[in-house]
């Protein structure tokens, strides 16, 4: 697993790409241009006409993936880069008093820890280990076992090339009337405004309303969907005032509308949240 907060740009050259004919969640070809996300050679960004799903029309290789992430390890530390990890975690910690956490992509696991100050933690991440005893870190999803109440998935799934295996992976990890949570860009509405800056090969993925408001009948998954909605404001008004500002702002009409719809027109709100309740 490689993880979550790096998604600067980088120009991939035609032998660092895998061209990607159909939608890497559901198989259909049918997919819609949204916009160029690299020129030469060009990449697009489509959406799934069947579940909604935005992806790139190329996929990077592995080696250019590996590539491009050591760099960030070798600038970065590794580490929860949310601003506001208190109400964030509230956020969720509000809907569940787990017991057991998988966090996919979680760090060092400190989102988990402020959601529950009891509960055992595995964390799926490269992250160096904490010397805490209640975090367990695994280097593979794969490599994840038993069932959990609660599994996060934060500013994670656009990062994974092969996503469709990844979620059905997570939600099986699901404990019976167990929470899933994720946290996705979504930045697609903005590219009617010309390209869009999705931070390829970072980000592979876009998902928004049109995607998690489907999630349940595209994975046939015994649940429902308890909240689909933008997702929480990542600055805080001390750290960020002005960033801050324009988010709420942009995010508010969102809401409202969400309060009558589902669908809403008001788009432009740059990343989604989802709370799935599994029976
Ligand atoms: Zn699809």
């Amino acid at each position: 697993m490689r993880a979550a907060a790096f998604h600067e740009s980088k120009h991939l050259q035609a032998t660092a790409l895998i061209s990607s004919s159909t939608c890497p969640v559901c198989g259909a070809s049918d997919r819609r241009r949204v916009a160029p996300i690299q020129a030469e050679p060009d990449v697009w960004l489509l959406t799934c006409r069947r579940c909604g799903l935005a992806s790139a029309s190329h996929m990077p290789t592995r080696e250019a993936l590996e590539e491009y992430y050591s760099r960030y390890y070798q600038q970065n530390e590794l580490g929860v880069t949310f601003v506001g990890k208190q109400a964030f975690a509230k956020n969720i910690a509000k809907r569940c008093t787990p017991r057991r956490i998988l966090d996919f992509g979680g760090g060092d696991g400190s989102l988990s820890k402020a959601i529950s100050p009891t509960a055992e933690i595995v964390v799926v991440d490269y992250a160096a280990p904490t010397g805490d005893s209640r975090v367990t870190l695994l280097k593979e999803l794969s490599e994840a076992s038993g069932s959990f109440d609660l599994v996060i998935a934060s500013a994670v799934l656009e990062h994974v090339p092969e996503i469709r295996i990844t979620m059905e992976r997570l939600f099986r990890l699901v404990a019976p009337r167990g929470l899933f949570y994720a946290r996705t860009p979504y930045v697609q509405p903005f590219a009617s405004f010309g390209r869009v800056d999705v931070g390829f090969p970072g980000h592979l993925h876009d998902l928004g309303p049109d995607f998690w408001n489907r999630v349940i009948e595209t994975f046939q998954l015994q649940a429902v969907l308890e909240a689909s909605r933008p997702s929480i404001v990542e600055t805080s008004f001390a750290s960020h005032p002005v960033r801050t500002l324009a988010a709420y702002a942009l995010k508010a009409p969102c809401h409202l509308e969400l309060l009558f719809h589902r669908n809403p027109w008001w788009r432009f709100v740059g990343g989604w949240e989802v709370f799935l309740r599994f029976r």
